[in-house]
């Protein structure tokens, strides 16, 4: 009895059940994270110990269901088959408990000697709705524990539990068959039968799960049994016999009618141990629900919240945008009051201060449009949205769970890409990623935010964004469309689902989020953007030695003489002063055009010309390949050739009022801007993610191409109808 014991148990549940918490609240640092074997997943492993006995706990990836659609789910259910955990604890958000019983079939039908951690019953009680969880370990075989994770609560039992079950001393164990049905049944034992001979690479499947699963089409397995000799492909020779009779028997896949016999059972212990809510508070989820969910109104209120975000962060960011300009425009006077004139000088102020404060401009918009997606996502509302999408994603071939994605990419492209992963086929990931960029990332922001500024008034920008915004929408739904008729034929792959119960994020929670996400910007303003701003500046000060049109230098010479001559002139507006200060606009703009950057510029030019936009614009398109913020500094470097004493100078949006561009012109870059490929470090991404250079190609191809159209179209059909 005193010989040191170990036992290993693993943590399943949905995502956001609180399985991270549990198992930190278990092990305390005693633990590490690595990924699983071959996958980007997470693993997370550790250890603690109870009465002698040490209990290595390892933290499964979160799922809502065991099929082998995601790799987190191929993961999981690989660890409880092949490594055989001596118990699985069911992570259950208490107060969400049907939706988690699902999962609980299917741990129970991998023969896993499961308890229940019914966490979160602090949530479920203030729901005012009780379990009784006595109850529902004897009907599921399996003892359930109320915890609450993030205060330690219930953990003592828990552990006590899962080691009376592991010593198989705990009296509710048993193994529960959950009933598919006279019909089905007949078809399963003699087919179970059958599957218990087979060799699964020498492991043990539990046979009435292979005949399940194999039953359902469910690929992995199928891969397994095929491989497993002649009396796996037999097997699966009559599997495929059993499928037709049950789909001319039920008109339907068998996995469909195989999983509302799932819920059927869940259905049947839900009224058995779960005692609703008084009427009163019956789910407020739900009563907001019926709203923000409704077939009709659902997706209008849903562009709603987007459109009134967007109007927040124009709004709310005005007044900080102002300061830091303000805060912008003192270091740069004070840099250039300080400092001997010379090329250092200039690559201060005119480089450096120039380019990363165009772009720092912007990040209270940032801050304050990741703070808004944050609040959706911890609410619960971005998977609503998901819910509220599915149908339109459909449209594009995808379903509803390919919008998360969808939606991360208006923070950032390049996580979004990755978190494509969770997408069960390689055909949806590789439409997905294709789409993605389309999706309008935050470092486009400040290009829109500063082109709507120069060209459209203040009570229009944030619809003109939000526009831009939707663009990209019907886009990526006309892209995916094309595509998913074209070069990625097929259809996606069906998923449950998941719709969390509201919550009103808390302060710190939103805090963390926007800051995790936010942080990116203010280490990119240090990297890419100082970089490109160094390199902007240089290729548009040298060479020095240009040979311009006219002497403009003797010219202001002569306007100066003549006003010491006739000093009544001095300081008054649009006299020589004026000229004077002209004169060296002009030469200055001269000097950039013939630099290094205007001469590629030019050369650029005749592509962009059907789109009337001109060199300068150019220029920032092809640094914008870099990172899109640069587009905003080159822009910055580029028009800042207003002589430096000009203290009162408006900056970059007067130099914009100033030039070439049209309000409609202006819309065609943004559109341009939106459309082409985001940046060098999204192509990286996809490049990793689709691992193909064919496919990374094509999708930097296929958006610049189409970019241009739609520019041009933007700019021919606006001039037409008289916009321009
Ligand atoms: P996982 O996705 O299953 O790993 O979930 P996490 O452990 O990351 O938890 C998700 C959220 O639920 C976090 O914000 C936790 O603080 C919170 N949480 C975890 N356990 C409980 C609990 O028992 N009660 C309440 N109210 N919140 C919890
Ligand atoms: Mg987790």
């Amino acid at each position: 009895m005193n010989q040191a014991k170990s036992l290993r148990i693993a943590l399943a549940g949905n995502p956001n059940s609180g399985k991270t918490t549990l198992f930190n609240a278990i092990t305390g640092a005693r633990h590490h994270v690595g990924n699983w074997p071959g996958v980007t997943v997470e693993k997370k492993e550790g250890t603690t110990s109870l009465n002698g006995v040490v209990i290595d706990v390892v933290d499964l990836p979160g799922t809502y269901s065991l099929t082998a659609y995601s790799i987190e789910e191929i993961v999981a259910r690989r660890f409880i088959v092949h490594d055989k955990p001596d118990v699985v604890v069911h992570v259950i958000d208490a107060s969400n408990l049907e939706r988690n019983l699902f999962l609980t079939t299917q741990l129970l039908q991998l023969g896993s000697k499961v308890v229940l951690a019914l966490n979160m019953s602090d949530a479920l009680e203030q729901t005012g709705a009780s379990i009784d969880a006595h109850k529902l370990g004897s009907l599921l075989g399996a003892p359930a524990v109320f915890t609450v994770g993030h205060k330690g609560a219930g953990i003592a039992d828990l552990l006590e539990t899962v080691v009376e079950v592991a010593e198989g001393k705990h009296p509710m164990v048993r193994q529960v068959r959950i009933p598919y049905g006279h019909e089905i049944e007949s078809h399963l034992d003699p087919l179970t039968e059958r599957a218990e001979a087979l060799d699964l690479f020498e492991i043990p499947h539990p046979p009435r799960w292979v005949t399940i699963k194999a039953l359902e089409n469910d690929q992995e397995l199928i891969d397994e049994v095929s491989e497993s000799g002649e009396s796996g492909v037999r097997f699966l020779e009559e599997i495929k016999e059993t499928r037709d009779h049950l789909y001319s028997l039920y008109g339907e896949e068998p996995e469909t009618v195989f999983t509302e016999r799932l819920y059927g059972f869940v259905a049947g212990i839900l009224k058995e141990v779960y005692t609703e809510p008084p009427l009163d508070r019956i789910s407020r989820s739900d009563q907001i629900d019926s709203v923000l969910t409704h077939k009709i109104f659902g997706l209008p209120v849903f562009f709603l919240m987007v459109w009134g975000v967007f109007q927040l962060t124009f709004a709310v960011g005005a007044a900080p945008m102002d300061w830091i300009d303000a805060f912008v425009a003192w270091i740069a006077g004070f840099a250039s009051a300080n400092m001997d004139d010379g090329l250092f000088k200039s690559l201060i102020v005119d480089g450096i201060i120039s380019g990363v404060g165009s772009v720092m401009i912007f990040l209270p918009n940032i801050f304050i449009l990741f703070m808004c997606i944050s609040f959706l996502e911890d609410s619960g509302y971005m998977a609503r949205a998901a819910f509220l999408t599915d149908r339109v994603m459909h449209l594009l071939g995808l379903h509803g769970k390919a919008f998360i994605p969808m939606l991360m990419g208006f923070g950032c492209n390049a996580p979004a890409i990755m978190a494509t992963r969770t997408l069960e086929s390689e055909r949806d990931r590789i439409l997905s990623i294709l789409i993605n960029p389309l999706m309008s990332c935050s470092a486009r922001l400040p290009v829109y935010v500063l082109i709507t500024g120069a060209f459209f008034a203040p009570e229009q920008a944030g619809t003109v964004i939000f526009s831009i915004y939707l663009l990209g929408l019907v886009l990526a739904i006309a892209m995916g469309r094309l595509f998913s008729k074209t070069v990625l034929p097929g259809k996606a792959a069906p998923f449950v689902m998941e719709l969390p119960p509201y919550r009103l994020p808390t302060g710190r929670g939103l805090l963390i989020h926007t800051w995790d996400r936010g942080k990116i910007f203010i280490r990119k303003m240090g990297g890419v953007i100082l970089v490109g701003s160094i390199v902007i500046w240089t290729l548009s000060t040298f060479p020095q030695e240009v040979e311009l049109s006219k002497d403009y230098d003797a010219e202001i010479a002569r306007v100066q003489e003549q006003l010491d001559v006739d000093t009544s002139q001095q300081g008054a507006n649009g006299t020589l002063d004026q000229k004077i200060a002209d004169l060296e606009i002009a030469k200055e703009s001269e000097r950039v055009e013939k630099s290094y950057i205007g001469r590629i510029g030019k050369v650029l030019e005749p592509v962009f010309r059907p789109l009337e936009f001109d060199w300068r614009s150019a220029v920032g398109l092809l640094t914008g390949f870099v990172a899109k913020e640069i587009v905003v500094s080159t822009m910055g470097v580029l028009y800042q050739v207003g002589p430096e004493e000009d203290e009162e100078s408006e900056g970059l949006i007067e130099a914009l009022r100033n030039s070439d561009m049209t309000p409609l012109t202006s819309y065609a870059f943004m559109a341009f801007v939106l459309i082409y490929t985001p940046c060098l470090g999204t192509i990286a991404v996809i490049r990793r993610e689709t691992n193909s250079l064919k496919w990374t190609a094509f999708s930097v191809g296929y958006a610049v191409l189409l970019a241009w159209i739609v520019a041009f179209a933007i700019v021919r059909v606006g001039s037409l109808i008289g916009l321009g």
